[in-house]
């Protein structure tokens, strides 16, 4: 029997628990991370919500440490967020050279957006990013969704796919396997629960869509995977 690719959830805040099944990205804000954090794959940005408390020059000093932790497979939550009281134009700075920092460090940028995919399309222009650029929690229509995609952009995709008044419940249909993920962000819940949710709502086995979404972790994020003992999508995740 060929062995199934774990789960991937690929943007949590709760402590993961590890189990032969699935594998989580653990995402801390700057400052949050610890040298003891034991995650196997962690991401570490400066979240917008965190410029409504603190100065972005401690911001940046805070995230320059966290990034010497030896297990960063990605940067981010960063982002632009036009429900926070927080100017535009420093939400801006501080994406922009946090996205400089992915390149540099040729890390995915795991995307926090809210009313603001007008400037991430800027932003990507700008950039012309050459890692994975992520979009975290999207729950939009495929109108919305098709722009981004267009761009290359990845979408993750959580706990709204329960809720059917959300576009999601809809137009996961229409947007294409190879760009998505799955995540559980803040919810309590098994990440095993959104692919299940997932997998009814394509009409598509579960472990199709499993290794699927393996196969898209593995092409965005191959140059932490190396060494790891990963042969090829089909393999389980050595730990
Ligand atoms: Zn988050």
């Amino acid at each position: 029997m060929m062995s199934l690719p774990p789960f991937v959830d690929a943007h949590t805040h709760l402590p993961f628990v590890a189990n032969v099944d699935s594998i989580a990205l653990c995402s801390f804000m700057a400052g949050e991370l610890t040298m003891e954090a034991q995650p196997e794959m962690i991401s570490v940005g400066i979240h917008p919500y965190q410029l409504l408390q603190k100065q972005k020059e401690d911001l940046f000093l805070l995230l320059e440490t966290d990034l010497q932790h030896p297990r960063i497979w990605a940067l981010g939550e960063a982002g632009l967020d036009r429900s926070i009281a927080v100017p535009l134009e420093i939400q801006q700075e501080v994406f922009i050279q946090q996205a400089l920092m992915a390149e540099k460090l040729q890390l995915p940028l795991v995307i926090h957006a809210v009313r603001s995919f007008d400037l991430m399309m800027q932003a990507h222009k700008k950039i012309q990013p050459s890692v994975p650029w992520i979009i975290h929690g999207y729950a939009s229509a495929m109108s919305t969704a098709r722009p981004l995609l267009n761009k290359g952009f990845y979408l993750s995709i959580g706990v709204a796919l329960f809720d059917k008044k959300r576009p999601i419940a809809q137009s996961l249909k229409e947007l294409p396997l190879e760009k998505l993920f799955f995540e559980t962000d803040t919810a309590t819940l098994s990440i095993e629960a959104v692919y299940a949710e997932a997998a009814k709502i394509l009409n598509m086995d579960v472990d199709v869509l499993r290794r699927q979404i393996f196969a898209n972790f593995a092409a965005c994020f191959k140059n932490s995977l190396d060494g790891t003992g990963l042969e090829g999508p089909y393999a389980t995740f050595n730990r």
